[in-house]
């Protein structure tokens, strides 16, 4: 645990959040400021700071990966979802612990805004 990192306060208890499912590993809780109908963060437990330090760890990986799958059946987002990684700065990151952004409920539009 990262005593800064807000993440790793809600998976210690610490900070509240809406928990929407759990595993030894994964924490998946409901976005403070949702950008759709349906939007759940799904986090590894253990801190990572982003998704290139996910993918170091295949077996955390593969564990947030399932949860957002888990999540998306609990959801109810048969009609479908996005899974999101936003990393760095580019990427508009602004939690540097790594999370999935589950978001669904509705047509989400096009992928990105045009420029
Ligand atoms: P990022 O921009 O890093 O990909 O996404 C961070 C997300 O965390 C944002 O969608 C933001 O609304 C969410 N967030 C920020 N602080 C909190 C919090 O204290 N609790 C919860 N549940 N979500 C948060
Ligand atoms: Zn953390």
């Amino acid at each position: 645990m990262e005593n800064s990192c807000l993440f790793c306060r809600i998976v210690a208890g610490e900070i509240p959040a809406t928990v929407v499912h759990r595993t030894d590993t994964t924490l998946a809780f409901r976005d403070i400021d949702p950008k759709a109908p349906s939007h759940v963060l799904v986090i590894p437990v253990t801190h990572h700071a982003n998704v290139i330090e996910l993918a170091a760890d295949p077996a955390a990986a593969a564990d947030v990966l399932a949860t957002a799958a888990k999540v998306a059946e609990l959801e109810g987002l048969a009609d479908g979802f996005r899974v999101i990684f936003n990393t760095g700065a580019h990427g508009g990151q602004e939690v540097f612990h790594v999370h999935a952004h589950v978001v669904g409920g509705a047509p989400l539009g096009p992928m990105l805004a045009r420029r």
